[in-house]
């Protein structure tokens, strides 16, 4: 079998009147990418918080969550290592601006949904786009 380490992390698809909140950021391979928030589960902290924090940290939002959308899995190399990764993805509800984003962000946009599927850099994010959507619909 594979040798990989697995690591998890869980984000917000932040979504009102149409409107969808997009991130951009560098990632690991030093490409910049429009995606949405999210970051490593902390120790101790459930799915949900580590979601809602991140919320805070990379959009500045405090957030309510919906219900959960998808659960995304996709496989890179990180430092010579092979590395599965888990991510647990929210529809959100803004409730507040509170927090300007961390500093590693580095541009956060309120879009259309239309202009958001364009924009999205990967293919996953794409498909989270749409199934939030369609949750927000029913
Ligand atoms: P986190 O935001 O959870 O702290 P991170 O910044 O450590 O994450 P990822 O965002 O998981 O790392 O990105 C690691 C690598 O995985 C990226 O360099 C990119 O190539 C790839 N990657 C990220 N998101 C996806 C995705 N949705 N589908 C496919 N590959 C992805």
């Amino acid at each position: 079998m594979e040798n990989h380490t697995c690591e998890f992390s869980s984000g917000g698809i932040i979504l009102e009147n149409d409107k969808v909140l997009l991130i951009y950021v560098e990632n690991l391979s030093g490409t910049k990418v429009w995606t949405f928030p999210k970051g490593h589960i902390e120790k101790g902290e459930t799915c949900t918080q580590a979601a809602l924090r991140e919320v805070v940290e990379e959009a500045g939002y405090e957030c309510e969550i919906l219900e959960e959308i998808d659960n995304i899995e996709y496989f890179f190399n990180h430092k010579e290592k092979r590395i599965k990764k888990n991510v647990k993805w929210f529809l959100m509800k803004p409730l507040a601006k509170i927090k300007e984003p961390d500093n590693e962000v580095l541009a956060v946009k309120w879009l259309d949904v239309e202009e958001a599927d364009k924009l999205l850099g990967y293919e996953s994010d794409k498909e989270l786009l749409k199934k939030a959507c369609k949750a927000l619909e029913k």
